[in-house]
């Protein structure tokens, strides 16, 4: 695997290293599997695979930082004290931003935007940011019910996708009786409802 550009002064190799080095082999297996599933994605929408794919394979960076240290970060570096009351679901996304940029030196807004919404979604979404959002749903390590569907549905029309995704995730939280995150129950007016 190799990203042509990195958008960081690291190489591509030294970024593979870093991001291998900050999780388990089937977190990371599933990085490169959203990397791919994003490339292709986005030669379907016209966008550039390789920043599609080093988005995705970037997304879950900080998936499994320590949450002491999420909790420090959010303290001090100016982030939304109310995400104190969330956890690493919802954490890695928008706080990873931080880790990604301090670690894997990346800096292009548009490559840390879609890591900030790859969980929560949000109620206006970039070609980026729902190529990495549908990528990391229907990447082909997933296996839940309705997989297929939401695969089908997201070759066809990206933007189905994350209304499919939306009221999928919203419908499991509730099932469960899960916290719903504000900006998600925010998209999924959005982008789920019928016309
Ligand atoms: P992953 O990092 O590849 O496992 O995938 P995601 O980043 O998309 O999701 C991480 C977890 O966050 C999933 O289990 C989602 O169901 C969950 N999640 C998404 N939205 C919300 C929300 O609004 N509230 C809560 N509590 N969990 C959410
Ligand atoms: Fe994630
Ligand atoms: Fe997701
Ligand atoms: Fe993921």
């Amino acid at each position: 695997m190799v990203f042509k550009e990195t958008f960081s002064p690291l190489s591509s190799d030294e970024i593979i290293a870093k991001e291998k080095a900050n999780m388990d082999d089937n977190r990371f297996e599933h990085c490169v599997r959203v990397s791919e599933t994003a490339r292709k994605l986005a030669k379907l929408n016209n966008y550039d695979e390789d920043k599609a794919a080093l988005a995705g394979f970037v997304h879950d960076y900080a998936k499994q930082v320590p949450v002491e240290e999420y909790r420090q970060v959010i303290k001090d570096e100016g982030f939304d004290p109310d995400l104190l009351n969330w956890n690493r679901a919802i954490w890695h996304g928008i706080v990873g931003t931080y880790f990604i940029k301090r670690d894997l030196k990346i800096t292009d807004p548009e490559i840390l935007q879609a890591v900030w919404r790859h969980t929560t979604a949000d109620v206006e979404m970039t070609t980026l940011d729902k190529i990495v959002f549908m990528a990391d749903y229907i990447e082909p390590g997933r296996s839940f019910d309705g997989v297929e569907e939401a695969r089908k549905i997201t070759f066809k029309n990206l933007d189905e996708g994350v209304g499919y995704q939306l009221a999928h995730t919203l419908e499991f939280l509730i099932e469960n009786r899960n916290k719903v995150y504000p900006r998600t129950l925010q998209a999924y007016n959005v982008w789920s409802i019928k016309k």
